[in-house]
């Protein structure tokens, strides 16, 4: 079973997203490796960003950090979502937590331009040990949470698993 300091990016993206799909990819389900939204994201990660400088904090692994502290995120989505935030806002603190004094984190989204700059600030501290602790406590569950609605299930790479009845 995975700790505090073990919670990264894909952990706090699959809480927003759908907490099934938390803890079935913290039991060691990877069907995303596979997919097709994935290979996309590693395309447009690819073509977009390529100056970029990976940063890798263990359980976190950031696309670039500017010389000015900015976290930055290349998204293959269209517009920024709430688990963006979320992700973004988990890897300042990671930052911070070994001595990094990251100033916030800018989401771009190559597809349609757009950017998001979000400032890191005292709350956000509070949401991502909120989150951390969501994400154990979502993972500590002796049985799989609900399904989504299909609907909410379109481009989810688990859906063979939790559609196959
Ligand atoms: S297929 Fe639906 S219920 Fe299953 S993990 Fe994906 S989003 Fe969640």
């Amino acid at each position: 079973m995975i700790n505090a300091d073990d919670v990264g990016g894909v952990h706090i993206k699959y809480l927003y997203h759908c907490p099934r799909q938390l803890w079935l990819y913290a039991r060691g389900f990877r069907p995303e490796a596979l997919s097709e939204a994935v290979q996309m994201g590693e395309a447009v990660h690819a073509t977009s960003y390529r100056r970029a400088t990976p940063i890798d904090l263990g359980s976190a692994r950031l696309d670039d950090l500017d010389g000015d502290l900015w976290v930055h995120e290349i998204k293959s989505a269209s517009k920024p979502s709430v688990a963006d935030e979320a992700q973004a806002i988990h890897y300042c603190y990671r930052l911070h937590k070994v001595g990094v004094a990251a100033r916030g984190a800018v989401l771009h989204y190559p597809k349609t331009r757009r950017t998001k700059r979000i400032t890191y600030t005292p709350a956000h501290k509070a949401r991502a040990e909120e989150d951390i602790a969501n994400v154990l406590d979502t993972v500590a569950s002796p049985t799989s949470p609900e399904r989504l609605e299909r609907s909410a299930c379109r481009g989810c790479s688990y859906q063979d698993y939790c559609w196959s009845d």
